[in-house]
């Protein structure tokens, strides 16, 4: 579904992605790692539309996204949650997926309905629809977030670090809807993340990114046991 080929991007003199290529089957996931700094949001920000490209091609279904306008890719099913907060904190539960579900056109109200409450089922937020956002706990807002981002139904999920701040437990049912999104929806997801109790849970395909390349790709266990990864990422801990 997705293709990346020899993707480049720089930032003046700073050359941060340098001929990143992999590919994503529909329906499948895939957990990109990296050490800090080494680009990974800047990928997902490429991807988005934010970033225009260097060089190289990033291809949805075939077509060309890259250096198309963010709405239009938004448009073709590419969906993200970001790393800054997006919640309308004023605003409750169901009207900050209200307000996501009505960026999509030509739904009539009886299926946008159908879509929130859907949507508010896949996050656990039900309970709380009424409450207003910016009393969620950390992670509950997260979850929201991610509510957000798949109001569009989209075809690819993009999360960045979605579990940042939140208690292992959070974590672990953060786990759960991904895994629900990717098994019962069959969206396609990729997922920036370093913590890796997350990562486990997750049991999807690895992808290291390391000075601006896709430097390994592979099972979690593969990419732990795996030496010249073990340096770059796991140098500290290994
Ligand atoms: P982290 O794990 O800390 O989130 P990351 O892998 O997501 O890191 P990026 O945020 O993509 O890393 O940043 C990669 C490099 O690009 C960093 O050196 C960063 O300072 C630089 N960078 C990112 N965005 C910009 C920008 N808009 N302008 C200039 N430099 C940028
Ligand atoms: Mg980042």
């Amino acid at each position: 579904l997705v293709t990346v080929e020899n993707l480049h991007k720089s930032f003046g003199g700073l050359q941060v992605l340098r001929g990143m290529s992999f590919g994503v089957p529909e329906g499948e996931m895939r957990v990109l790692l990296g050490p800090n700094g080494c680009g990974k949001s800047t990928f997902l920000k490429t991807m988005i539309g934010l970033h225009r490209p260097s060089a190289g091609e990033i291809r949805l279904a075939g077509e060309r996204i890259d250096g198309l306008h963010p709405h239009e890719i938004a448009r073709l099913g590419v969906s993200t949650k970001l790393q800054v907060p997006s919640v309308f904190r004023e605003l409750s539960v169901y009207q900050n997926i209200r307000i996501a579900v009505q960026r999509e056109t030509g739904r009539d109200a009886r299926s946008r309905n159908m879509v929130i409450d859907e949507t508010l089922d896949m996050i656990g937020l039900i309970t709380q629809a009424g409450n207003r956002a910016g009393n969620l706990s950390h992670g509950h807002q997260q979850w929201l977030e991610i509510g957000m981002a798949i109001a569009s139904q989209p075809r690819i999920l993009l999360l960045d670090e979605p579990t940042a701040g939140m208690t292992p437990e959070e974590t672990q049912q953060t786990a759960q809807i991904v895994l629900r999104l990717n098994r019962q929806k069959g969206m396609t997801v990729i997922i920036v993340e370093h913590d890796m109790a997350f990562v486990s849970a997750l049991d999807a395909p690895i992808l290291v990114l390391n000075q601006g390349s896709i430097f390994f790709e592979g099972t979690l266990r593969q990419v732990r046991t795996h030496q010249g990864v073990k340096e770059i990422y796991f140098g500290s801990r290994a």
